[in-house]
Formats: structure tokens, sequence, C-alpha cells
């Protein structure tokens, strides 16, 4: 039977353990004399912690000293857009500093739509 363990706290993540949510398919092997495995990372073991802000957190970057880094945290992006419209064209996430809106729509920059500013 197919192991569904998390290769780093060797917990199981099969359904109904409460680790089954957000695992991820992942493959270990921690030297060339180690054994390969194949299962799974749990959401715990996906996070790290935030040099900044000391949270434990999911989704994250690694600054220019390969600190993990939130989004929160992190002094690249740029403040000022807030990427929290949506384009009723494509999809795309968008910010309202540059999107268009037009007839009640939201548009991204790269989906200008055909009359704006007429
Ligand atoms: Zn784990
Ligand atoms: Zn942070
Ligand atoms: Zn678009």
């Amino acid at each position: 039977m197919e192991q569904q363990i998390c290769l780093w706290c060797r917990e199981d993540t099969s359904f109904g353990t409460g680790k089954f949510v957000n695992r991820i398919p992942a493959s270990k092997q921690d030297s060339i004399d180690d054994e390969y495995e194949t299962g799974y990372q749990c959401a715990d073991c996906q996070a790290e912690e935030c040099s900044v802000c000391k949270q434990s957190v999911i989704e994250y970057s690694f600054t220019e000293n390969c600190d993990a880094i939130c989004y929160e945290c992190n002094p690249d992006e740029d403040e000022d857009y807030v990427y929290d419209r949506e384009c009723d064209d494509c999809g795309a996430k968008t910010c309202a500093e540059v999107a268009y809106f037009y007839e009640d729509k939201t548009f991204c920059e790269d989906c200008c739509p055909d009359g704006y500013g007429e």
C-alpha cells in the first residue's frame, strides 16, 4: 500500500487524519546514501517562520540572505499596490492603481477595454 505519511514529521496524512487537507505530494532524499522516498508534506511542515514577524507562514519567499519572509513583511512587494481586484476579462488579479474601470467592470492593465476613454 502506498504510504501517505508526511516525509518531514512522519505523521499520517491520509484522509480523515486532519492532515489530508493542504498536504502536497513530495519526495525526499536527505543524502545520496539515503532511500529516496515519495509521500507528502503536510501543511505544518510547509510552513516557515518569517524572519521578520516570527509568524509561521505557508506562503513566503526568500530574502537575499536566504531567510524566509512572509508576503506581508517582504519589502520587495510594492506596498502601494494591493492586488485585490480581479479582471473581468482574463481573471487575473489586478490593483485599483493600475486597473481600468469601465461600464461597472474591472479590467487589468493588459485588458484595456475597447471604447475606454473615448
Ligand atoms: Zn508534516
Ligand atoms: Zn512576516
Ligand atoms: Zn485582464
